[in-house]
């Protein structure tokens, strides 16, 4: 284990950022002890992590002080909570884009001052991050953009709105003809948004080449979750899940360039015999709701037991890169229509009817080489929860061991879920 592993800290630019600095300097250390624990405590990880662990330590500092900077040069920093809102238009016109979903249980209390308890924790974590100023992203964002995708959400943002701007998209819930035009009228309004902010018109060269950049991104992502698809698997589920959540924070040019080092090393160490999982280790594949940072809960009860995570189907993970956008668009008006294409192909469970997932979650679970499919669903996600009965019903059908788990960010289902997690360990090794 590295000893020395330590998350930055960096009080004058809290302050400067007017957060809650004396409340927010003990997030650090608690940070880094779980992640030693989770993460360092692994044996024989690529040696490649290193710059994602890097990104890790500078979550709180040395990132912040890059998105401090860009807003210095007059590019907006704008924050999301979904892969629906299309980070192409915010990378054309020089923006930074972060993802602002809550993983965390210590700002859950703040929010359930305001809000009530009985929804979705993603949502309390995010919120609850804005209200008790102890997140430095949330702090840094000129403004925000919010989406209809489920309840909790859309109503929370007239709520948010008092504390930061929060501007909403809105997704259709639908995918025939009538939606999808509304769609393009919305990923206009998102681009008109931007541009006012900007004081200036996205060029078409830079929507372009914005395009591009976050094709090859997702063009990475694929890579690398292909490579790990391998068995014996050359790298772990847990480091696979911190990577798509770094995926959330990072510069995308910089992003894709580091993932494509870490898929050399693989491509190497499975040339080399070398792995991060026993042939042996049963393969588990799990799909559902987004886990954002820091939650690695159940990646890390899995892995805990013997077993290795070796695909997620969700938001952090394929659903934010399986599709890139046709770049063939001669103009504008083409290029958002091929823009706004890829982005319905997001199979979120937001949509009805949307078979489309349960073709996708099996299509990926034989890529994967999985032996179980757990699908994840955070508590009061009514779209993930139910789409779960047809997930079950198609895993019946197909003889794929399933188990349904629905969970919060809190630990005291942590020793329920190791026995439940483990009893199905001990179906699939039969
Ligand atoms: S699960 Fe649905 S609402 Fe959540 S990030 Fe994905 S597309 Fe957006
Ligand atoms: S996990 Fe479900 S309830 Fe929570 S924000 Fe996403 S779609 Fe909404």
């Amino acid at each position: 284990m590295e000893e020395t592993f330590a998350i930055k800290s960096d009080p004058e630019l809290w302050a400067e950022l007017d957060m809650d600095v004396e409340r927010f300097k003990n997030i650090p250390p608690v940070l880094t002890e779980a992640f030693k624990n989770i993460f360092l405590s692994q044996t024989n990880r690529p040696k490649t992590m290193a710059y994602f662990d890097d990104m890790v330590k500078n979550i709180f500092t040395g990132r912040i002080r890059e998105m401090v900077d860009a807003k210095g040069e007059g590019r907006p920093v704008i924050g999301t909570f979904c892969v629906y809102v299309p980070e192409e238009i915010i990378h054309a016109a020089g923006g930074v884009c972060v993802g602002l979903c809550g993983g965390s249980q210590g700002s859950i209390a703040d929010a359930e001052k305001i809000l009530p308890r009985n929804i979705c924790p993603m949502v309390k974590s995010a919120f609850g991050f804005k209200v008790g100023r102890i997140c430095p992203f949330f702090q840094v964002v000129d403004f925000v953009y919010g989406e209809t995708t489920c309840d909790a959400k859309k109503k929370t943002w007239e709520i948010l709105d008092r504390y930061v701007p929060t501007h909403v998209m809105e997704i259709p819930q639908m995918k025939r003809e009538r939606d999808k035009k509304l769609w393009v009228e919305e990923v206009k309004d998102f681009k008109a948004a931007i541009e006012k902010l900007m004081g200036r018109e996205v060029a078409e060269d830079e929507l372009r080449a914005s395009i591009e950049t976050m094709n090859a991104k997702r063009l990475a992502m694929q890579r690398l979750n292909s490579l790990r698809h391998h068995n014996p698997a050359p790298i772990s589920g847990r480091d696979m899940l911190l990577i798509q959540q770094i995926a959330f924070y990072d510069i995308p040019e910089r992003f894709t360039e580091k993932v494509g080092e870490l898929c050399d090393e693989l491509e190497e160490r499975i040339a080399s015999g070398e792995y991060s999982a026993p042939e042996e280790a049963p393969r588990v594949m799990v799909s559902g709701t987004p886990m954002a940072l820091p939650n690695w809960k159940l990646h890390n009860i899995i892995e805990s037991l013997g077993a290795v995570v070796v695909n997620e189907e969700s938001c952090i993970g394929t659903r934010y890169y399986k599709d890139t956008i046709e770049t063939g668009g001669a103009n504008e008006e083409e290029m958002l229509e091929e823009l706004t294409k890829r982005y319905m192909k997001v199979d979120c469970s937001c949509f009805t009817p949307n078979d489309e997932r349960i073709d996708q979650v099996l299509k990926e679970y034989r890529e994967s080489g999985a032996e179980g499919l757990i699908d994840y669903c955070l508590q009061f996600c009514h779209t993930y929860n139910i789409e779960a009965v047809k997930l079950r019903e198609a895993c019946e059908r197909e003889g794929i061991p399933f188990l349904s788990i629905e969970s919060d960010y809190s630990p005291e289902d942590v020793g329920q879920l190791q026995t439940r997690v483990e009893a199905f360990l001990e179906q699939i090794e039969g």
